[in-house]
């Protein structure tokens, strides 16, 4: 028997954590931060666990809705066997100790005295006992000898995997993020085209309808065409993005582009914390599911300016230049936040969208807002938007038919919709009703727990 509970409080794409019972052995898949909630709120009901009961704890990749809870789920799981992939426990210890900084900086501002909620030492001592699992290859997963677990590359950001399980009498996969396209450092997710009895899919582009004419190179060229002409007119290039997976992708696109003669020679600034993620990225410069092998971006794209450690704060505005600053919504008291001002009132800069906006961040508002019109980017900072501003689609998120397909391919007995906002959940859900009556779709709800054999 299999019970899978949702130990997220909201029902958006919020903080993704599930428990499952299969048999004796009780495993949690992801342990994740709401990115809009604060203080204890934020963090999954791990509550619920009783203190020691669980028997593993698989990590699918870095981003902070899946792996910013973990520390407070390793307190009171100490004897928990902990699945993740080298390239994430890298990628997700930088995370999570920029994690504490922003946390204890937040303290004061909102007075919010349960942060930061873990500190740097105590990430430390977790992160010193973890051993990496290994992609590709079946291992037992928790003492009780009855679960089985594979990782598969499942694209998204590096290191990322999607999680197979297999015990006596059933199996069952969680994608985690996933992208089943290639991107320009990580590879096209590798999941086995088998039966499964459960699947735990994520929906997050389930309410976004691609252009079917779309191609990432057509996208890239435009991108391209927007830099050209800016520059040309004398203008500065604001790109904000995250400061882990996107910024590496743009990078090496901004290297093609410059190759193709699309772009001109100019400095590419990025900052500190961008510096810190590109590195470890480098580090792992010649994995097999990382592509333009053994490049080292660093080291080999001689037109990039990083910023190192706290300067990143500091950096400085020169004209005609491009800069590509986290965070990628241009949230408050941001790097990219703080450059808005140089950027926005000068019609001849170009501020450039690469990923995913909240509508209620500043980058959200700003693409919201028309040229000539003013938008509030925060409480009391008004500001008038006179620069070109464009949005491109690279999501590192498979579009949604896509998705729909590998769920078909793969024809579950029973289906979770998981990570997407309710629209997304109940585009999928009407498809699969149509092609699929027999399926059991499940939009599972915070706190509900749900017998699937
Ligand atoms: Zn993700
Ligand atoms: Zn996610």
């Amino acid at each position: 028997m299999v019970v899978l509970q949702n130990l997220a409080r909201t029902i958006d794409v919020g903080s993704s954590s599930y428990l499952l019972d299969i048999g004796n052995t009780r495993v949690v898949l992801d342990a994740g931060m709401h990115p809009k909630l604060e203080g204890p709120g934020s963090l999954p009901d791990f509550e619920a666990l009783r203190e020691g009961s669980v028997d593993a704890v698989c990590v699918t990749h870095a981003h902070l809705d899946h792996i910013g809870a973990f520390p407070v789920l390793c307190r009171r799981q100490r004897n928990a066997q902990i699945c993740m992939t080298e390239e994430t426990m890298a990628l997700g210890g930088a995370m999570l100790h920029n994690s504490v900084n922003v946390m204890t900086s937040k303290r004061d501002e909102l007075n919010e005295p349960s942060y930061p909620l873990f500190g740097h030492r105590e990430l430390d001592e977790i992160f010193q006992k973890l051993t990496p699992a290994p992609i590709g290859r079946r291992f037992r997963l928790g003492d009780t000898g009855e679960v089985r677990c594979t990782l598969h590359p499942a694209g998204h950001i590096l290191g990322a995997v999607s999680t197979e399980l297999e015990w006596v009498g059933g199996n069952l996969l969680y994608t985690g993020d996933v992208h089943f396209e290639e991107q320009s450092i990580v590879g096209a997710a590798q999941l086995p085209c088998k039966h499964f009895d459960t699947l735990i899919v994520e929906t997050t582009r389930g309410d976004y309808e691609r252009d079917p004419d779309y191609t990432r190179q057509a996208e890239m060229e435009r991108l391209g065409t927007a830099i050209r002409e800016t520059l040309k007119a004398g203008g500065t290039v604001l790109i904000p993005v995250f400061a882990m997976g996107k910024t590496q992708e743009l990078l090496v696109m901004l290297r093609d582009l410059r190759d193709a003669g699309l772009i001109p020679r100019v400095p590419v600034h990025i900052g500190g914390l961008s510096t810190k993620m590109t590195t470890i990225y480098d580090r792992f410069a010649d994995r097999s599911h990382r592509l333009n092998s053994g490049l080292q971006l660093l080291r080999d794209l001689d037109f990039v300016s990083p910023a190192a450690g706290r300067r990143s704060g500091e950096i400085h505005f020169e004209p005609g230049r491009i800069y590509a600053l986290s965070s990628g919504m241009m949230t408050e008291h941001t790097v990219s936040y703080r450059f808005a001002r140089n950027i926005l009132a000068d019609k001849k800069n170009a501020l450039l969208f690469v990923g995913y906006a909240d509508p209620e961040s500043p980058a959200g508002k700003i693409q919201r807002t028309p040229r000539g019109g003013t938008v509030e980017l925060a409480r009391g900072n008004v500001q008038t938007l006179h620069c070109r501003v464009e949005k491109y689609d690279f999501s590192g998120h498979a579009p949604r038919e896509h998705l729909l397909e590998y769920i078909r391919e793969v024809s579950p007995k029973t289906a979770f919709l998981v990570h997407g906002d309710l629209p997304a959940r109940h585009w999928f859900a009407g498809q699969l009703a149509e092609s699929h009556p027999e399926m059991n779709v499940i939009i599972p709800e915070p706190g509900e727990a749900y017998v699937v054999e």
